[in-house]
Parts: C-alpha cells; structure tokens; sequence
C-alpha cells in the first residue's frame, strides 16, 4: 500500500486505465483515484481511459490521449482480473504499471500487482488505501467510491459484505454526499429498457437446475440497447426459486457472449472448458454460434 503512494507521489502524469464494458466499480474505482490524487497531491496531469458510459457521465468523463503522452506516466490498471480485459492495449508502455484489483488473481502482471479478493469492490481498496494512510477523503471522491461499492455489491447483498464494508461507507457518507441522488442516478431506468424487459422475459428458459435466456442481436436493436445495458439483465435471472445456477448469452457484432452465475455450484471450470474463465461462482465465455452454446448448457445442468 505504502509503495504505491510512494509512486503517486514520485510521477507527474498518471493514467488510469479501466476494463472493458465498464461497470459502476470500475468507474468508481479509477475516477475515485483520479480525484483522490488531486486533492491529496496538488496539481498532476490525470488521465482516465475507458468507455464513455452515458449513464455514468455524472461520475467522471474518460480521456483520449496519444501513445507518446504513456512515456513518463504512471499507469494503473483498476478492477481488471486479466490483462485482455483491460481497454487500453498501451497499458503496459508506460514508465511504471500498478494493478489494483479484487477479483480471483489469474494472472499476474504491473510492476506492483495489488490483487485482495476478499474485498467486496475495488472501490473499497482505494477507500482502504485513502483511509489507512489518512488521506483526505473529498465529497467528490466519496461519491465515486460509494457508487463503487454500492454497485459492485449489488446494494449490499453480494458475498464479502461485512463490518469494515459498513464502517468505510460510513465514512465515506459522512462526507456529506447525497445517497438518494447518487442511488436514483444509478437505477433510474429508460422507458426502452422496461419495454425490452418485457420481451426478456419471454426469452427466459429452463433446463435442469440451470435458468438462462439467449438474446439476440434483432432484439436489441429493436429497443436500442447496448451490449453493456443487456450485460447487466444477468441479474433478472438471480433469485428465481430452484434455480441455482443463471445464464445469460447476447449477441454481440462478432461472437455470442455468455455470462454464467451460481449460488453454490462452481463454474469456472465448465467457462475455461469453453475457453472462457472467471471465478467459482462467475465466470464468462465466448461462443461463435448459437448452437455451440447449448452445449455449456448440458454441462451446466449436469454440474
Ligand atoms: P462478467 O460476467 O463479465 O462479470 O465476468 C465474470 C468473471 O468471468 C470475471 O472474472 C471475468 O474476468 C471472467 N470472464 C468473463 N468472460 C470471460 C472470457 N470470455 N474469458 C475469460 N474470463 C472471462
């Protein structure tokens, strides 16, 4: 932890780097940052790159910067599991590469590799970091890494919810942030998305103990949403009684993506069969065509 600060404070420029289809930790996790360092270190150039989520401009607004501004920088590479996901492919010519992250260590790589698996976002590990090292916590930054957390919790209810997570949103709430502005910005949700649901939920199926529904492309361009919006309907599927494990496949422009949860049966395993990873209870694949991914199905239901 001390190391890393020690890097912060050594480098005039600093890119942040999120991963691809960037949820609300990872953007509350690298903007966070950004402005932790601002207001902590005085003037540096920051940079965030990232996809520009439409929903999160209220969060922060990414950069696009050219390959020779990487010389010199300090590069963080923020909540990325992998390398191949993180966005930008220069991430590794910068001067220096910290990795912060929370999910299963699969791979190694930064020359500080910062992986804690048993906190519940990588927001929390900034707010950690800020915090332990008594770091000044703005209103701003508060707002990006509650959103983080609150996020990648799922409000609260996901595994590694415990007392610290408590005692850091407290602090991170006393700041003075607006919970119930921040909550509505997060959930409040388009009259196309709600006409989308509804056809969703007709795709739904079962088979065995396992829940999934296969969304093609004609679907969502009917209603006009994104990958990354239809990425997040995994979670309609969770909670359905008898059915511990969820999947959810969508069309993309070139291939089929699979999203795979379960309560308590794992299945990485089942994902890396199929090329694809991910950690016990979470994991993903890539499928060509819509018959490969029937058999990751009859996998699946066999357990
Ligand atoms: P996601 O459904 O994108 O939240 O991914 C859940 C977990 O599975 C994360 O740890 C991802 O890094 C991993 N994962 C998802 N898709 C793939 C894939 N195609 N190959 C390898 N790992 C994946």
């Amino acid at each position: 932890m001390k190391a890393i600060l020690d890097k912060i404070q050594e480098y005039n420029k600093i890119i942040i780097i999120m991963h691809m289809r960037p949820d609300g930790d990872c953007y509350g996790s690298s903007f966070g940052l950004k402005q932790a360092i601002l207001d902590n270190y005085g003037e540096k150039e920051i940079y965030v790159l990232g996809e520009q989520l439409e929903n999160k401009k209220h969060i922060g607004i990414t950069d696009t910067i050219t390959d020779d501004m990487f010389k010199d920088a300090l590069v963080f590479s923020l909540d990325s599991g992998t390398k191949r996901r993180v966005y930008d492919k220069r991430f590794e010519t910068g001067d220096y590469l910290i990795r912060i992250d929370h999910h299963v260590h699969i791979e190694e790589f930064g020359d500080i590799d910062y992986v804690d698996t048993s906190c519940p976002a990588t927001s929390f590990i900034i707010a950690r970091l800020m915090k332990e090292n008594n770091l000044i916590f703005s209103k701003k930054t508060a707002e990006c890494l509650y959103t983080g957390i609150v996020t990648d919790t799922g409000r609260f209810r996901y595994r590694g919810v415990n007392g610290d997570t408590f005692r850091m949103l407290a602090s991170l709430v006393e700041t003075g942030i607006n919970q119930q502005e921040l909550l509505e910005k997060l959930y409040v949700r388009e009259l196309n998305e709600i006409k989308f649901e509804g056809e969703f939920l007709n795709l739904i199926q079962r088979e065995g103990n396992v829940i999934y529904a296969k969304v093609p492309k004609s679907l969502m361009d009917k209603h006009n949403i994104t990958e990354v919006q239809v990425a997040e309907y995994i979670n309609l599927l969770e909670d359905i009684k008898g059915y511990p494990i969820w999947v959810l496949f969508y069309e993309g422009e070139r291939n089929i993506r699979c999203r795979v949860r379960s309560k308590t049966i794992p299945v990485d395993e089942i994902a890396n069969k199929y090329k694809g990873g991910g950690h016990k209870f979470a994991a993903g694949a890539i499928f060509k065509t819509w018959e490969e991914t029937q058999y990751i199905i009859e996998d699946l239901k066999r357990g």
